[in-house]
């Protein structure tokens, strides 16, 4: 059985939200879920996730939170775009506004500067190359998603729009 956590969410060092919600287990080992500071803000498709201070590759951005589902209430949301399942009995729904991390954009794995990484239950963005301050952090979300949400209305991601000018000149 998970408690309910309550936590602080900081960001840039003002108190922004309060979590009365549950967390993913284990985060008081961690004084927040922000390791990088990260900011929200409008970017070339929608709201997106900007670096504000440089990541080195490798570095943990940000954790992935939300509300932990079990196998019968995923299946509910299964249309939910946010749900990040960390084995069959354990889903990650990742709709609350508190979970910054869920504005991490998309891109194709070649465009992408970060990944996720799950580690004993939690789900972790990691920098998998040296990002800029100022500089959009975005993760490949995986085939299965981007078939089905991404792919039926064209991907917008910075390596497609790249590889879409390029066609177009050749
Ligand atoms: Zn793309």
């Amino acid at each position: 059985m998970l408690k309910k956590q309550s936590a602080l969410l900081k960001k840039g060092g003002k108190t922004v939200k309060k979590i009365g919600s549950k967390l993913s287990p284990n985060t008081k080992h961690l004084p927040d879920h922000h390791f990088k500071l990260v900011k929200v803000k409008r970017g070339l498709s929608g709201l997106g996730l900007f670096a504000q201070e440089p990541i080195k590759k490798g570095e943990l951005i940000i954790e992935y939170i939300g509300n932990i589902l079990n196998k019968e209430e995923a299946a509910k949301k299964i249309t939910c775009q946010y749900l990040f399942e960390i084995n069959p009995n354990k889903t990650i729904d990742g709709t609350p506004r508190w979970n910054i991390a869920r504005y991490c954009n998309h891109a194709c794995e070649d465009a992408a500067n970060a990944e996720s990484d799950i580690k004993k239950g939690r789900v972790f963005i990691k920098a998998i190359k040296n990002i800029k301050e100022g500089e959009e952090i975005v993760y490949d979300y995986g085939e299965e998603f981007v078939e089905e949400h991404i792919a039926p209305h064209g991907c917008k991601c910075i390596g497609c729009n790249v590889r879409k000018v390029l066609d177009h000149k050749s």
